[in-house]
């Protein structure tokens, strides 16, 4: 004991099973399995961590940082697609979106909300790798929960807290949701310490990917900076399109993003300058929230970085050595006999 920071849990996020990832139009496994959180559970209870239990709360902080329809078509369209018959038509179980009314398609037009459930499936999210099935949002839900739970502890005086959570959340936006991310509990913990007082929060993304949801969501704010290292989308990786090192915020925003973009194949010494390197540009900051995934693992199926066990006790040394209060959301992280260690090694940095 006390070689960990506490663990905030809820057991209702294990209800989310995506089943299947549609990728280049074919169905392929989910990797974004429940599993995950019962690895994770294991290792943090076998490192001797105190497991508490999320606390469930409102959704005005939510509501800072997602649309409220888009929180609306979450939390029902699992069973309008239950109801619209397209188990029998099809033998499709989960919802899956075929038609996106992008910017490009609307060239200006007034959009008027679709009646067809498969239309709408593709309002408010921007891939087809997301899929919404019976447990989808209550997950996603419950992990909010947890991590303002883990927010609440900071603020009141514990000096780090672990969300363990998942469906995860980087790659969500305001108003979509995808690359299996559906709410963004990370952008969700950092409002909610600024909400608690903290005026200027720091969040740091270790995961493989960068967080275009996160980077999106404060890209104009001042008071939270967004700092991320992650393979470098230019090299063909989601999320293809941001998080490249150009990108560094906008108006009263400008200067709060940092972005390290680094080659595949990128291993401990190369990842942890550029771990430091963020940290550095995160000065000033009174608190933190960090990004936790751990899919720059060598093994991890989902990236080409070659981050070993070793290399994540040392990050979580870089990152706690900023002394600042702390809250660490579960992001990504597919291999599931790395994923527990190379968690804990992060965390155990934190314990008190
Ligand atoms: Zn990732």
């Amino acid at each position: 004991m006390g070689s960990m920071p506490p663990v905030v849990w809820s057991e209702d996020v294990l209800r989310h099973e995506p089943g299947a990832e549609i990728w280049v139009g074919v169905r392929t496994p989910g990797t974004e399995v429940p599993d995950r959180a019962r690895v994770l559970l294991a290792a943090v209870t076998a490192a001797g961590a105190e497991v508490l239990r999320a606390q469930p709360h409102d959704d005005s902080i939510l509501r800072a940082v997602h649309d409220p329809g888009m929180l609306h078509h979450l939390a029902t369209v699992a069973d309008d697609w239950a109801a619209g018959e397209y188990l029998a038509l099809v033998g499709q179980d989960r919802v899956v979106p075929y038609f996106f009314p992008t910017a490009g398609m609307l060239d200006g037009l007034p959009a008027t909300p679709p009646a067809a459930t498969h239309a709408r499936a593709g309002m408010w999210c921007y891939d087809t790798m997301t899929l919404v099935g019976p447990g989808t949002w209550e997950a996603a839900r419950a992990a909010v929960d947890v991590a303002l739970t883990a927010a609440d502890l900071v603020a009141a005086g514990t000096p780090a807290t672990y969300a363990l959570v998942r469906p995860p959340g980087h790659h969500a936006t305001r108003r979509a949701f995808g690359g299996s991310c559906y709410l963004n509990n990370a952008a969700v913990a950092a409002e909610a310490l600024r909400a608690h007082g903290h005026d200027r929060v720091a969040v740091i993304d270790i995961d493989a990917h960068h967080g275009n949801g996160t980077q999106a969501v404060f890209w104009q704010r001042p008071d939270v900076f967004y700092g991320s290292l992650h393979v470098d989308p230019g090299a063909g990786w989601f999320p293809h399109v941001v998080g490249h090192a150009t990108e560094m915020g906008e108006g009263d925003g400008a200067g709060a993003t940092y972005n390290r973009p680094l080659p595949p194949g990128t291993a401990d010494d190369d990842w942890l300058a550029a771990l430091a390197d963020v940290c550095d540009r995160a000065r000033g900051a009174q608190a933190m929230v960090v990004s936790l995934g751990v899919d720059a693992a060598g093994a991890d199926p989902e990236s080409p970085l070659e981050v070993s066990t070793e290399g994540f006790r040392r990050a979580g040394e870089i990152l706690a050595g900023l002394g600042l209060p702390t809250v660490l959301v579960h992001e990504g992280g597919y291999d599931l006999t790395r994923l527990g260690p190379d968690t804990v090694a992060v965390l155990s940095a934190f314990g008190s």
